[in-house]
């Protein structure tokens, strides 16, 4: 029995179900570069680059481990561009009695995954992806009869599942979470952890090329790219983010910076959805440090929660609301994505900042993500189809099955609180609170209304005026809507006009860079 063994691009892992019982004399790995993954959003240079340059290195490492490799280059004269079509060149170039899949990462793929076993000749079997710690059985029966699924209760499940820091049956300290300890602004004079970046080698240069001369239209610069591209890279700064950045990890995990791109967040999200990083070894270094002493509990809890607890669900929900979840839209958002938003010229410098960052790294942190872009795309009534194929095009670590829920759901309420209890809304005040972004813009965070008054402050009770309807009845939307009743006719008037105003000189892109 021979089996064609096919690997996408996300599924990088030696321990990939795939590869569990292959058979070296006689199985086939195959591996392709298609033009339609790279084009079906005009993903982010650096994107393409880590994809198929950690693509090419893991292909270079199973034929060192003498396992045979098909390899179907981007540039190869009869790549016909699609998994499908590259599939079926596969099979008529060797005999196959079986092919072996992992699911994938997007409904999208497991779709035609599925429509193989009509198409094709041979039997396709399509494996569960169990480098996730909830299997999506596991994660639909705990959501099953469940009248809300908050992520929190998921957490805590998962947290007795592996037995990280619990004794016995209670959470270590006394408490499953940590989080109101993670919300401090940054002190004056601190100095920050330098970022491990790595040189691009003679295969990432290779794949720069071919970037730079099929996809140059596509967002972001090229130029700063430092991420690993291999799994040996990828724990080395995994280690450098465990020693260096996990113990100021929890205390500042929602502080922004002018000129600090990166903080003390991990940056180790692409590794561990292209599969160069396993969410288990991720959990279990920061564990140790916490036993050795050279990490605080609370930072510990904070980055195990991110990825045991919002990692896991967020996937496990993504594929229980799927099809369909991507077309509701609660609050009948549709105005298109300003043109800012691929140039960063704007006078918000919130907003300036973080997609200039967006456009430098293909990188954000997770408030940058949800408090700057997610909150001005929420509070402008942005429609979700553009907004959504914005993230899952300029991040790197951007996959549907994680990008999906996380702007639909969590930034832009579209899907009316399945996954949020509230609306992340938030006015010019938070934003001054937990960045350094006001001090250098031209509109004051402390003014509400009038010439250079913040634009979040007139969207955030413009944003609560215009959705009375959907959101007043949210029993954690009640002090805003009580705040509300205090304002009087003329200020809502005149809130309402700024806003409107505002809005009609939003300029507006075709949706695409
Ligand atoms: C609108 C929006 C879109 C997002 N799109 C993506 C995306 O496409 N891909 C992606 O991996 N993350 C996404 N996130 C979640 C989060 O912002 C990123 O995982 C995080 O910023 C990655 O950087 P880091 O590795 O430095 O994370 P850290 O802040 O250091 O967190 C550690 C790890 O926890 C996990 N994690 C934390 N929060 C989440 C979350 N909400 N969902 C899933 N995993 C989480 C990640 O694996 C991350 O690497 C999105 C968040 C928002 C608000
Ligand atoms: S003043 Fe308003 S627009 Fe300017 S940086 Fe602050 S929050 Fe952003």
């Amino acid at each position: 029995m021979s089996a064609l063994r096919l690997i996408l691009g996300d599924q990088l892992s030696t321990s990939i179900a795939t590869l569990s019982d292959i058979d070296k004399q006689v199985d086939r790995v195959l591996m392709v570069e298609v033009s339609d993954e790279a084009t079906y959003v005009r993903h982010h240079q650096q994107k393409l680059v880590l994809v198929l340059s950690a693509m090419r290195h893991f292909a270079a490492e199973l034929k060192k481990d003498d396992i045979q490799v098909d390899y179907v280059r981007m540039d190869s004269n009869a790549n016909t561009g699609s998994f499908s079509g590259e599939v079926k060149r596969a099979l008529q170039r060797h005999h196959y009695d079986q092919l072996v899949v992992t699911e994938p990462g997007e409904w999208r793929v497991r779709e035609m995954m599925q429509s193989w076993q009509k198409d094709f000749d041979v039997p396709v079997e399509i494996r569960d992806d169990d480098r996730f710690l909830c299997s999506l059985d596991e994660f639909a029966q705990w959501a099953k009869d469940r009248k809300s699924l908050r992520m929190e209760y998921f957490y805590r499940n998962m947290r007795r599942k592996t037995g990280w820091l619990m004794e016995g049956d209670k959470p270590v300290g006394g408490e499953w979470n940590y989080d109101r300890q993670n919300r401090k602004s940054l002190p004056k004079g601190m100095t920050y952890p330098r970022r491990l970046r790595f040189e691009a080698d003679k295969i990432t240069r290779d794949v720069m090329q071919l970037v730079k001369t099929r996809f140059d239209h596509h967002f972001g610069d090229l130029e700063s790219f430092g991420w690993a591209t291999t799994r040996v890279d990828a724990q080395r700064a995994l280690t450098h983010f465990i020693t260096e950045c996990l113990p100021g990890f929890g205390d500042y995990q929602d502080a922004m910076k002018t000129g600090e791109d990166f903080l003390f967040h991990a940056l180790v999200s692409p590794y561990l959805n292209i599969g160069l990083l396993d969410p288990r070894e991720v959990c279990e270094a920061a564990l140790q440090a916490y036993e050795d002493e050279r990490a605080p509990l609370a930072a510990v809890e904070g980055f195990v929660r991110q990825v045991v607890g919002w990692r896991e669900y967020i996937r496990g929900f993504y594929w229980l609301q799927m099809p369909g979840y991507e077309r509701s839209n609660f609050l009948k958002a549709k105005r298109p994505l300003p043109d800012f938003f691929w140039t960063a010229e704007t006078d918000m410098n919130c907003l300036r900042q973080t997609i200039d960052t967006t456009r430098r790294h293909a990188y954000a942190h997770h408030i940058q993500r949800l408090m700057i872009t997610g909150n001005f795309a929420l509070l402008t009534s942005l429609a979700p189809a553009e907004v959504e194929a914005w993230y899952l095009l300029v991040y790197v670590d951007a996959f549907e099955w994680v990008e999906l829920p996380n702007t639909h759901g969590m930034a832009l309420f579209a899907d009316g609180g399945l996954l949020a209890s509230k609306p992340y809304a938030a006015s010019g005040a938070y934003i001054n609170r937990m960045s350094d972004y006001c001090s250098g813009c031209r509109f004051s965070p402390g003014k509400k209304l009038g010439e250079g008054a913040c634009p979040f402050n007139y969207l955030y009770w413009n944003f609560l005026i215009s959705k009375e309807k959907q959101l007043k009845s949210n029993p954690r939307m009640g002090l805003a809507y009580r705040n509300l009743l205090n304002k009087s006719e003329d200020e809502i008037d005149a809130i309402v006009q700024q806003s409107e105003q505002f809005l009609e000189n939003l300029n507006q892109s075709d949706g695409q860079p």
